[in-house]
């Protein structure tokens, strides 16, 4: 959606094929329907947030030239009312993901660019001169083909990872998928008779294997009947993800909330499918980060979730999202004006 407001922005056209019947399933499901679409802080600190092992060298020029403070100004410009709140995410005022699909929507419209929805791209194929993208009922030449098609969480909303599966077979690489910002399996009894509870003022603690604390994250600690989620848990599972994938060696999680200690030894993560964010996905070495076009397949870009690019909470995946795809569209801008 955001690729192709900017895609109208710079007359470029376009069309939008999605495979569910309306747009933006998996936005509207954003922080429990409210849509934190990005946090007031500079493009360095942004970059900085997303942690050690992360994907920061690869977007941040994208990231710089699209700055989530930009992003909540753009919102607001297309007569979006926006609320900061006081640790800086931002949302739409009325706390509701469908104002912000509904601006999208609205823009597409006003700006005449087709939307084939209800209709999954079934297989890309590039030629000397562009791509046949194919669908059930028809096939469609274009010059340029923008890959957006999410990770593989909620497949409900339709990101199934068809994506990376065209890319695949264009000859990219695939980083294996692993669960991002989910829940920690625990049986300890002290967690599971308080599961329905949430604690806003938690701590989490991750500790290396010499007991040294070596991320440490303030906010909501939920207890459920399989053992802890909430924000600090979050994004403490996803700081272990990349550690262990970084270092190879394993860690110890403790949880501080209700006046008690918890110590989670054993990481065990909730499935895949209900991780807020993929890990994994289109290889990054296999993309130019200057332009977000594929450095196998000329012609061919990626955008959001379905590359390997992932972040903490607080806005920073839809930023991602908005920022490789305004950087993917200007590449192709540029592209166009050369002759
Ligand atoms: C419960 C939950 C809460 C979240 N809360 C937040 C939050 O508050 N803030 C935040 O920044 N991030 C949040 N995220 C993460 C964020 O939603 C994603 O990172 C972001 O939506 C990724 O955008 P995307 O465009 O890459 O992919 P998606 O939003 O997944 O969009 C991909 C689209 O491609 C379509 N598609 C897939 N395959 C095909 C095909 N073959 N043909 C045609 N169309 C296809 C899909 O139907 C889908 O509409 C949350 C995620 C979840 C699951």
């Amino acid at each position: 959606m955001f690729a192709a407001a900017v895609a109208a922005e710079r007359h470029i056209p376009c069309v939008v094929i999605e495979r569910k019947a309306r747009l933006g399933s998996k936005v509207l499901m954003t922080a429990n329907g409210r849509c934190n679409f990005a946090k007031d802080i500079s493009p360095d600190e942004f970059l900085r947030d997303l942690g050690e092992g992360s994907c920061a060298d690869f977007v941040a020029e994208a990231v710089r030239e699209c700055p989530p403070r930009q992003i909540c100004r753009g919102f607001q410009s297309l007569g979006v009312r926006t609320k900061r709140m006081t640790d800086g995410r931002f949302f739409p005022a009325d706390e509701k993901a469908a104002t912000i699909v509904h601006a999208f929507g609205d823009l597409l419209r006003d700006e005449e660019v087709p939307i084939i929805s209800n209709c999954a791209v079934t297989a890309i194929k590039p030629l000397k001169n562009g791509f046949l993208v194919s669908t059930k009922n028809f096939t469609l030449w274009a010059e340029n083909v923008l890959i957006a098609t999410g990770g593989v969480s909620y497949p409900k909303t339709g990101s199934v990872g068809d994506g990376q599966n065209f890319a695949k077979s264009l000859g990219h690489s695939i980083v294996p998928y692993r669960p991002g910002l989910i829940g920690l399996e625990t049986r300890d009894p002290k967690v599971t008779r308080l599961a329905g509870r949430r604690f806003e003022d938690g701590t989490t603690k991750v500790l290396d294997a010499a007991g040294k604390t070596i991320f440490e994250y303030c906010g909501e600690i939920d207890c459920e009947s399989f053992g802890l989620s909430g924000a600090a848990i979050y994004n403490a599972q996803r700081f272990i993800e990349h550690y262990e994938r970084e270092r190879g060696t394993g860690v110890a999680v403790e949880a501080l909330f209700n006046g008690m200690t918890v110590r989670v030894e054993k990481i065990n993560p909730r499935p895949l499918k209900e991780a807020i964010v993929t890990l994994g996905g289109v290889d990054t070495r296999e993309i130019d980060p200057h332009t977000m076009q594929s450095k196998i397949v000329p012609g061919l870009y990626f955008a959001g979730e379905v590359m390997d690019i992932d972040g903490p909470t607080g806005g920073y995946n839809l930023t991602l999202a908005f920022a490789t795809a305004r950087k993917a569209v200007a590449s192709i801008a540029k592209k166009e004006k050369t002759p």
